[in-house]
């Protein structure tokens, strides 16, 4: 399943940066609308939450502040001094600030339900079961590596029996219905120019390195990284038992493969249009343009069923693709195949050795991570990945109590009114053009914290001390039920991400905001609180996902979610002209020395941040007029204006290492957490207003970027 997403953050585990890309969006989720049916979500007991010594996290936090910084030099510094000073960079972490906070600590919620689980006696529910035996399967090492490669063995196997290049579709179907991201990636996805419809959908994939520059870069540090992933493909070769010399040869032959691939794929930027990715034809016309590869038998056994219509998303990479499977010879095709094989099981089902060496060069290599995180919090991560609404269902009753929902739901229709009144007012768009603004606007569906309708994992089957055959069965169990939506209406109610998940999305082919549970928790939101801070710092996110309606991408979707422009050509030129204030802005800034980030790539991004922390303003200052509110009474010695600005800050406090700066600057839609504060505040007279600062203060921007 593939989604075209826009997410608040790329800190957490779901990895918006792969589902942007098309790549195979890690969590399957289901549901729709409220069915009361049995079949669905088979209840688990429910418990209270356990206690825990965590710390209290407030969303506006006084003591976080560094009174000795100047607010108008640098308002991040201000904000957030004494959060870095209490908050060193964790050895296992590559960066850390306060999504990574609250992440840990539902992250410990998450341990403490499924260790009930995997510890309850009698007779579990069928979830109950589940969540344990998988927490427990992957929690055995000894057992992992008592088997070694053998569970692995007959996918081996399957590869070394190829005997001809017309075998290759069936077994590269089988290959990617098990979770192996090897050449290309198919799925059921919204159809771009009817929302109402999923239709099977082709598009690039097959690389090992995070992103297709890392391919192509020529500097220095790109052509090292290169030589490391040499070496590491090499090792995790060597490990499944190859000699030291074939597994150097055949490495080398993965760079070359996955090299042409990536020559031929769109590069992030390009992918943020979503033209780009849309080219519909059938399965007549795209078997024809694959004459090295039958599409047919590839279909066949990827049980798909043949809907007709077909999105071929990257053409030019599937004729490269073409041209590779006829130039490159069976044994480099297997090396290639082998490699992406082990590479999709070394996490956490194989042997210490393999995670050892995943871990080294993913976290620590590219990313500059000094210590592998602690077995238990991968573990739970693959469970909330794997079984995220069983496991969600439970966090969600101990965790996100119905009050919580509809508070959250009052403050995301004052800022949809606010943003309604907004684009009323605004004076470079047509009164034409607004019509469609305000229809769109009017379209957004609201979901808040958790599906409607639990997902059905009746007929997944979760084997206790089986770590590699349950990831089989998790893969074959989502592959299963993304083909039976192709051909079918789809279903608005799903959701992208688990509840304990702690981000945000808008989604353009659906018009819906999605805001889990698991976000919905301090630093980020209490019902402790006043509208001040929760205004400032929740409002702010519920205007960027929002806005994110209205950015470069999410502009080019109309109310129902249909790629379809609805602007007049005048109002897109002003529009293209005030959003290249920012792409210039963002160009400017040099993250980490000698690279800089990229306008163009995090333009939707901050567009949705301005726009969001605008909106929110707007919203909390026609509450506060209308409750009377004293704007000159401090609280913690700061005005409720002032402390509406610090909340917005201080939810961006991150310690960040240097090579993962680096690599975010190059991949990264999100723009770095200083940036996300200090960049948008400059932006924004009302806040200079706020703590009277006057140009040149750092803080006050001569030119002000605002497009929304
Ligand atoms: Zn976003």
């Amino acid at each position: 399943m593939f989604r075209y997403l826009a997410c608040l953050c790329s800190n957490s585990d779901f990895d918006c940066f792969h589902s942007r890309r098309w790549m195979v969006v890690k969590l399957a989720l289901f549901a729709g609308l409220m069915v009361a049916s049995p079949v669905f979500g088979q209840q688990l007991p429910v418990s209270s939450p356990p206690a825990t010594s965590a710390p209290e996290l407030k969303v506006f936090d006084p003591s976080l502040i560094d009174a000795t910084v100047d607010p108008c030099d640098n308002f991040y510094q201000f904000s957030c001094k004494g959060w870095f000073k209490r908050n060193p960079l964790p050895a296992d972490q590559t960066s850390y600030g306060r999504f990574t906070e609250l992440y840990e600590l539902n992250r410990l919620h998450l341990k403490q339900i499924l260790e009930d689980a995997s510890s309850a006696s009698g007779t579990r529910q069928p979830n109950e079961q589940k969540i344990g035996d998988e927490y427990a399967s992957c929690m055995d090492v000894a057992a992992i590596n008592q088997k070694g490669i053998a569970p692995l063995q007959p996918e081996l196997d399957r590869i070394a029996a190829l005997k001809t290049k017309q075998e290759l579709p069936a077994l590269l179907a089988h290959l990617q219905t098990i979770g192996v991201s090897a050449f290309f990636g198919m799925g059921a996805a919204q159809d771009f120019a009817d929302s109402a419809s999923v239709i099977e959908t082709y598009y690039a994939s097959g690389l090992g390195l995070p992103e297709r520059d890392y391919y192509t870069r020529t500097d220095a540090k790109s052509v090292e990284q290169r030589q490391q992933y040499v070496a590491h493909v090499s090792k995790i070769l060597e490990l499944a038992g190859e000699s030291e010399a074939q597994a150097a040869k055949d490495a080398r032959t993965v760079l070359e493969i996955e090299t042409r691939l990536a020559q031929a794929s769109l590069t992030v930027t390009e992918q943020r249009d979503p033209q780009n990715l849309n080219h519909p034809t059938d399965v007549a016309t795209l078997t024809k343009e694959l004459p090295n590869f039958s599409l047919t038998a590839y279909i066949a056994a990827d049980r798909a069923p043949s809907s007709g219509k077909v999105n071929d998303t990257e053409p030019k990479f599937f004729a490269a693709f073409n041209s590779l499977v006829a130039e490159s010879s069976l044994d480099q095709i297997k090396a290639y195949l082998r490699w992406h094989l082990l590479h999709a099981f070394a996490g956490t089902s194989l042997p210490q050795a393999f995670d050892q060496e995943n871990w080294n060069f993913y976290s620590h290599t590219l990313n500059g991570a000094e210590k592998e995180q602690e077995r238990w919090k991968r573990c739970t991560s693959r469970v909330d990945y794997e079984l995220g609404e069983a496991l969600g269902q439970v966090y969600v009753s101990r965790y996100f109590p119905p009050e919580e929902k509809q508070r959250t739901l009052a403050m995301t229709l004052a800022i949809e009114q606010a943003m309604d009144k907004d684009i009323g007012s605004l004076d470079w768009m047509s009164a034409e053009t607004k019509v469609r603004a305000k229809e769109k606007l009017h379209g957004v569906m609201n979901k808040i914290g958790y599906p409607d309708k639990w997902r059905d994992y009746s007929t997944l089957t979760i084997v206790r001390g089986d770590a590699l055959g349950n990831q089989i069965r998790v893969q074959e169990f989502n592959h299963a039920r993304d083909m039976a939506k192709i051909g079918k209406p789809v279903d608005k109610g799903e959701w992208e991400m688990t509840p304990p998940t702690v981000n945000a999305y808008y989604d353009p082919q659906q018009n819906n905001v999605n805001f889990p549970a698991g976000y919905l928790q301090p630093p980020f939101f209490s019902g402790k609180e006043d509208d001040a801070a929760n205004y400032g710092d929740m409002g702010s996110t519920v205007g960027h996902e929002l806005t994110h309606g209205f950015d470069d991408e999410g502009r080019q979707f109309d109310a129902t979610g249909n790629l379809k422009n609805w602007w007049t050509k005048d109002d897109e030129l002003k529009f293209t002209d005030r959003a290249d204030c920012m792409v210039k802005q963002y160009d400017a800034i040099e993250s980490v020395p000698g690279v800089h980030l990229n306008g163009k790539l995090t333009l939707g991004e901050n567009l949705a941040d301005l726009g969001g922390l605008w909106l929110a303003w707007l919203a909390w200052q026609d509450k506060a007029h209308a409750a009377h509110l004293d704007l000159t009474a401090k609280m913690d010695g700061y005005t409720p204006e002032q402390r509406f600005w610090i909340a917005y800050a201080q939810q961006w406090c991150t310690q960040t290492r240097q090579e993962d700066l680096r690599s975010r600057a190059l991949t990264d839609p999100h723009a770095p957490d200083e940036y996300r504060t200090n960049a948008i505040l400059q932006d924004l007279p009302e806040f200079a207003k706020s703590f009277s600062c006057k140009a040149p203060a750092k803080m006050v921007s001569p030119k002000p970027c605002r497009v929304w």
